[in-house]
């Protein structure tokens, strides 16, 4: 009997490491596809400034629906993308709808702001990034100093010795350059020095643990000072609670997103928010 369970303990292992296989293989397949096919979208999420409350900014953020298998969450298959070799195309087009939609939207009018894209490390490393970035903003027209790219802190990102040379040469086209999920993974500030960084994101996990304030957010209030002696913008990711935004203004934290202040919309719903903001800035500046 013994015997019998494991030798079903091993066909089920066998099987679940076939399902994760399969599931993996038919997701890259799929992907391979679904930038032809049109099955990948951007949604966007405002930025606020905590003092005023206005808007400042947006985050791109990808969205998968494949007639196949349905809404992939970008957590999912943006691994497979980077392990498949399809992580360049999906962030070129990424880059490129990004940009362009930042700029109809400051062609219909309105107030620029800023959009922030998310950039895989894999991406990091392949060239040629920096001229493909140009490229993107040379065609659609819109100016560099309104792209800002979110790249997530790790340990080859701070050895790799080209990583120097290639965010300044962003920088000085005008590019801004944000370190999201910061403090998670490897944490070295002394890379802050060297790099070229404009804005720290809090990583959201930070922003979950505060529950009372002042005594659940030192690690808060320790990036927020740092930040502020380096003279970088801070956003904190991820706030869902009034109690949670009142403890980063009181901290002096410069920015915020998330869910309590506004969820990622489509395009055509973050049009009439921007319409909002743009009239409101308008106004008060009749006033
Ligand atoms: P991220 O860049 O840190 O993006 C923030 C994530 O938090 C997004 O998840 C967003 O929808 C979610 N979020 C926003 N507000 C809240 C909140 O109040 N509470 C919670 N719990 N979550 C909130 P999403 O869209 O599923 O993206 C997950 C991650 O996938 C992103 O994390 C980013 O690293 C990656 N990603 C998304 N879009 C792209 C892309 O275009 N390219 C690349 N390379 N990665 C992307
Ligand atoms: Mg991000
Ligand atoms: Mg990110
Ligand atoms: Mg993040």
């Amino acid at each position: 009997a013994a015997k019998k369970r494991g030798q079903n303990k091993y066909e089920f292992y066998e099987s679940a490491m076939n399902t994760v296989y399969t599931q993996k293989l038919a997701i890259e397949q799929l992907l391979r596809q679904a930038v032809e096919q049109k099955e990948l979208d951007l949604v966007y999420q405002p930025k606020f400034q905590l003092d005023s409350g206005s808007m400042v900014g947006v985050e791109a953020l990808i969205r998968w629906n494949s007639s196949r298998i349905g809404i992939v969450p970008p957590a999912q298959f943006i691994p497979v993308a980077e392990e498949a070799g399809l992580i360049a195309a999906v962030g070129e087009w990424v880059l490129q709808t990004a940009c362009a939609q930042m700029k109809s939207w400051h062609d219909a009018g309105l107030e620029p702001m800023s959009i922030a894209v998310n950039l895989s490390a894999i991406q990091l490393h392949q060239e040629p990034l920096v001229p493909s970035i140009l490229n993107i903003l040379e065609t659609t027209g819109l100016e560099a100093k309104y792209l800002e790219l979110e790249i997530t802190e790790n340990a080859e990102m701070t050895k790799s010795s080209g990583m120097v040379e290639m965010l300044q040469s962003l920088k000085q086209a005008g590019v801004r350059i944000a370190i999201d999920d910061f403090g998670t993974g490897y944490s070295s500030i002394s890379y802050l020095h060297k790099f070229p960084v404009h804005t720290l994101k809090i990583d959201k996990s930070f922003v979950r643990g505060i529950s009372a304030c002042p005594s659940d957010s030192s690690i808060i209030e320790a990036i927020v000072a740092m930040a502020r002696s380096l003279k970088l913008n801070v956003v904190a990711e991820g706030v869902e609670t009034d109690q949670q935004l009142a403890c980063l203004k009181s901290i002096g934290c410069d920015q915020a997103q998330g869910y309590l202040l506004c969820a990622p919309l489509t395009a055509d719903k973050f049009t009439d928010r921007y319409v909002i903001h743009a009239e409101a800035a308008a106004g008060s500046l009749a006033r």
